[in-house]
């Protein structure tokens, strides 16, 4: 236990959040709840260009829905930009940063020049040394910008906690923008004063971040601050090997809610891309997730995103549900499938299990379970005969009717006794059989069990349904 961990969840709500992200807020969460610190939700909202309306919510819900909780915030950025600007103009005031004046045209021309020179990209620091003074901000037509005076030489090393030592020339850094001309903050400004004032002891953060590390450590010694400690999470990789994207089959995350994932599956997936409790574990709760979880397991290396696994993942979850959480999980997925059928949960209840054993996901449930619920069954004829003649369906659906009608309880054993040697008479295989009985109850030629499936449709729907194959042939 380490009560003095303080983590974050700092999202840009740019757009949904997607696995990569929600990776990042696990691994956090995991690290505050394995050492009772605190997990902190930080909305990085000062990117208004590229701000997506809703995507807040999102996050939040996203969040919630694994059952990742929070202990502190969310904080919003876009509601602390005064702040932001005094720190900025301390630096410049201590002679760490400057105003500078540079037109969007004067720097496009830059860049320009720049690319024909084959040289790096970067700002060629015109204003460092002009000494400006700041003549107007925020809306002012002549504001300025604010840049930090990154040192000339020199090497700034970040000691990582899963990357060990990491160096970086101070060469190669130009003179970043701390404050935009509208009065925004940078990330980089935006995100260290935040880190430090919220006490954050460890930034655990996505790969792709590292190359701004050694900004924020110059930053941070600026301002005389203690840096917090750096962990940089190992990039997600799709089976190709190339950067996880949609074509992988990496959706945001409210996709997979909707889809049927069950988010402990999510979790025990998620937190498996990047960290291992051992070489062989696969299926682990969220507490022996949490009890389990340190820095030191996270790998360098990049975790391999695989669809099929996670599938296979969610269906062992499921298996793993009781029937009666099974039954209410699948509530909402079977009412908006069917939305004109009146879904009552003692009935989902006794079809749940019957169905149970095959679902990877409980968006499926519906096609699954959907002919329990409506009489129509939409059919051909050929189907219910299968191989068999037309005469020897009619033959079938006649005696197993017949043999029906004369059983009292309407039990799945019974059934099954009484047809079962039926086929025999009639020098029939039970595969095709049976066959036709599937289709003229289900509709379908894969079901769940049939006797099961009878039982649970009732004695009318069934020889309603059985005399009506009849009809068909
Ligand atoms: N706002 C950044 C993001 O969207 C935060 C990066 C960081 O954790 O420092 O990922």
């Amino acid at each position: 236990m380490d009560a003095s961990v303080r983590v974050r969840f700092a999202p840009s709500p740019t757009g949904y959040p997607h696995l990569g992200n929600v990776r990042t807020a696990l691994f956090n969460w995991l690290f505050a709840r394995h050492t009772g610190g605190t997990f902190i939700l930080r909305i990085e909202d000062t990117d208004q260009a590229r701000k997506v309306e809703g995507a807040v919510e999102v996050i939040l819900n996203s969040l919630q829905w694994m059952g990742m909780d929070w202990d502190e915030g969310p904080f919003y950025q876009s509601q602390r930009l005064d702040m932001y600007r005094e720190y900025g103009e301390k630096l410049v005031n201590e002679g760490k940063a400057y105003y500078c004046y540079c037109s969007s045209e004067r720097l496009d021309a830059m860049r320009q020049e720049q690319i024909k020179l084959k040289q790096p990209p970067g700002y060629d620091r015109h204003c460092r040394d002009l000494g400006h003074e700041k003549t107007g901000w925020g809306d002012s037509a002549v504001a300025p910008v604010i840049r930090f005076r990154s040192p000339l030489e020199g090497k700034t090393v970040i000691t990582d906690l899963i990357r060990g030592e990491v160096i970086f020339e101070n060469s190669t850094l130009d003179d970043f923008v701390l404050l935009k001309s509208d009065g925004y903050p940078t990330y980089h400004l935006a995100n260290i004063v935040d880190d430090h004032q919220m006490q954050i002891s460890h930034v655990m953060r996505a790969e792709e971040w590292l190359s701004s590390t050694p900004r924020h450590v110059l930053l941070y010694a600026a301002f005389g601050w203690q840096p917090p400690r750096f962990a940089h999470l190992p990039m997600i990789l799709g089976p190709d090997k190339s950067k996880l994207s949609k074509r992988h089959g990496a959706t945001s995350i409210d996709e997979y809610r909707d889809k049927g994932y069950l988010p402990e599956a999510m979790i025990n997936f998620l937190s498996l891309l990047g960290w291992s409790l051992d070489d062989k574990t696969e299926i682990m709760t969220c507490e022996e997730i949490i009890k389990n979880f340190t820095i030191e397991r996270v790998s360098k290396t990049a975790a391999v995103f695989n669809a099929a696994k996670l599938e296979w993942m969610n269906g062992v979850y499921i298996r793993n549900l009781s029937p009666q959480e099974f039954s209410d999980r699948c509530m909402p997925f079977v009412k908006q499938a069917l939305p004109d059928m009146v879904i009552e949960p003692g009935y989902m209840q006794q079809i749940a299990p019957l169905v149970q054993e095959r679902a990877r996901v409980l968006a499926e449930v519906p096609d699954l379970v959907d002919f329990f619920f409506s009489d129509k069954l939409e059919y051909d004829s050929a189907l219910l005969c299968g191989k068999l003649e037309r005469a020897q369906a009619v033959e079938v659906l006649n005696r197993t009717i017949r043999a029906l009608e004369n059983i009292h309880e309407w039990l799945a054993g019974d059934m099954e006794a009484a047809i079962r040697p039926l086929a025999e008479g009639l020098e029939l295989k039970a595969g095709p059989f049976f066959g036709v009985l599937r289709v003229a109850v289900t509709g379908r030629t894969a079901s769940p069990p049939l006797f099961e499936t009878m039982e649970v449709l009732g004695r009318d729907r069934c020889m309603a349904r059985l005399k009506a194959a009849l009809q068909k042939l």
